[in-house]
């Protein structure tokens, strides 16, 4: 349900973020300088070198097994200020890791503390489910731009503003061993860089949709405090038309 007349700019009155204070730096489990802090690594990429992105078990997971990868050497707190090449080693961490341990891998990024991230330096989730996702309806939308192999839209039936999906322009069986991953991550980041022009800094989630046929991330920004209508029936009332979305994503 999209209603624009509850809110002419979602989010606008964001607070920019300080920097991090001397504290959030000397207790960041995630620096460089700091792995004595986190489990023993289950990768590191380069493997030789300064690592620049690190695979650790999580210390508390929901679920039987859970890994985080750390985004970046650097004290980063938002994907948006991860490099292209970090990135690529993201995708790479995410392609190895689930070539070692087969299974029902969902990555996922948690960004912001309104979006469920309990440590600022930007990092995502490996979680094994116990089942596959459901199958994938067709992505159906407002078109945001392509670049690469990639095409960003936002979908006609976007929840919330700003909900973006990231998804090769043609179907490919598996995200976790294709090489367009990387582009697509850097795209997620591009879009969280826009976004952070406009909105400011904004928490939000990603996470990658995989079925037999095809896959995509979602770039979901929680502008908006998810309550009893979106959480009981579903229904999701976005003040913000895809239209409009796009073209705000697009401009810049
Ligand atoms: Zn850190």
């Amino acid at each position: 349900m999209i209603a624009p007349g509850r809110a002419k700019r979602p989010g606008a009155a964001q607070p920019v973020l300080d920097p991090p204070s001397p504290d959030e730096l000397a207790v960041c489990p995630f620096c460089a300088g700091h792995e004595e802090m986190t489990p023993p690594q289950t990768l590191v990429l380069p493997e030789a070198g300064d690592w620049q992105v690190r695979v650790v078990p999580n210390l508390y997971p929901a679920l039987e097994r859970q890994e985080v990868v750390v985004h970046s050497r650097r004290h980063i707190r938002s994907i948006a200020a991860a490099s292209d090449e970090e990135l690529e080693l993201v995708a790479d961490a995410w392609r190895r890791r689930t070539a070692d341990e087969p299974g029902n891998v969902f990555p996922l990024v948690n960004e912001g503390r309104g979006a469920g991230a309990s440590l600022t330096h930007s990092h995502s989730q490996l979680i094994w489910l116990p089942e596959p996702t459901s199958e994938l309806p067709s992505p159906r939308g407002e078109i945001v731009l392509e670049r690469d192999g990639i095409v960003v839209t936002c979908p006609w039936a976007a929840r919330v503003p700003y909900e973006t999906v990231i998804a090769p322009f043609e179907a490919e069986t598996d995200a976790l061993t294709s090489p367009l991953l990387g582009v697509a991550l850097q795209t997620v980041a591009a879009l969280v860089r826009r976004l952070q022009e406009l909105e400011g800094q904004v928490p939000l989630n990603v996470w990658l949709e995989r079925s037999k046929a095809d896959w995509r991330l979602v770039l979901f920004p929680r502008l908006n405090i998810l309550a009893g209508l979106e959480l009981g029936p579903g229904i999701f009332v976005n003040t913000l038309a895809p239209e409009e979305a796009a073209a705000r994503l697009r401009g810049g």
